[in-house]
């Protein structure tokens, strides 16, 4: 079984926008046209069993329309998760309101959504997050839609996690895209239920990325690949590749995404 958990789609009528403008800022083609069905075909193709979509609101006004969107996806091979806007004036609301219409989780872009990882006035929203009990991704490390000021790096989310013990936290991009050896230095190892995905790191040299699975455990990584940005095949095989048990793969391509969805 393989659980992809981290992909990116937009509904049908704003996908061609959305896709063209990230891929001019990214400097990247995509791998789908953006729509919920081409990354299903795409998951046939790369053998994908389920996923999580992860939406982003950019605006706080956006937050309640892309969660019903994402709430009606749900089911079958898609997984979704939801997301808030730090900034809403209803955000705890929109929170439980979240959970209420059977979101698995929510995801956080502190680079589109303007806020650092480690902000003292964010403290209210994780505390919530720890009371309701499911996970949040959080973009960790580069985006190119903001390459000089990075808003969750590695050290500023490990002074996060210490003030929310109980916080089921994924750090994508393995805890900090390019910054995987500060990733390595002060989250792997950390305590809680803190999960690193592999979105967007095929380029990550091996022997770094055994390194990181060793010192954090296999027990706490989640395959992801960040689709339409890189591809599960091409993920899938990285992993393979390094010398791990099957035990090991099992539980970073499925069996800890079972364990964390199961709520
Ligand atoms: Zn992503």
């Amino acid at each position: 079984m393989l659980i992809d958990f981290h992909f990116h789609a937009f509904p049908d009528e704003l996908a061609p926008r959305a896709i063209g403008s990230l891929e001019d800022n990214c400097h990247e083609t995509a791998l789908t046209d953006g729509t919920v069905s081409q990354a299903l075909a795409r998951f046939d193709e790369w053998g994908v069993d389920s996923a999580v979509l992860l939406p982003i609101a950019t605006k706080p006004a956006q937050q309640q329309k892309i969660n019903n969107w994402a709430a009606g996806l749900d089911g079958g091979r898609i997984i979704s998760f939801g997301t808030v806007h730090p900034d809403s004036d209803v955000l705890f609301e929109e929170m439980h309101r979240a959970v209420s219409i059977g979101l698995h989780g929510f995801k956080l872009h502190p680079d589109y959504q303007g806020f650092f990882i480690d902000e003292k006035r964010l403290d209210p929203m994780f505390d919530e997050f720890e009371r309701i009990g499911l996970p949040v991704t959080v973009h960790a490390g580069y985006d190119p839609y903001s390459p000089e000021r990075i808003h969750c790096l590695p050290e500023a989310a490990a002074s996060m996690i210490k003030r929310h013990k109980h916080l089921k936290l994924i750090l994508a991009h393995l805890g900090g895209n390019e910054h995987w050896q500060e990733s390595l230095d002060h989250i792997c190892g950390t305590d809680g239920e803190i999960y690193l995905d592999t979105a967007y790191s095929l380029h990550i040299p091996d022997s770094l990325l055994l390194k990181m699975i060793r010192k954090h455990g296999a027990d706490r990584v989640l395959f992801a690949s960040d689709c339409p940005w890189a591809s599960s095949a091409a993920t899938k095989q990285k992993i393979c590749s390094l010398p791990l048990t099957d035990d090991e793969k099992d539980l970073i391509f499925f069996g800890n995404a079972c364990r964390l969805l199961k709520n």
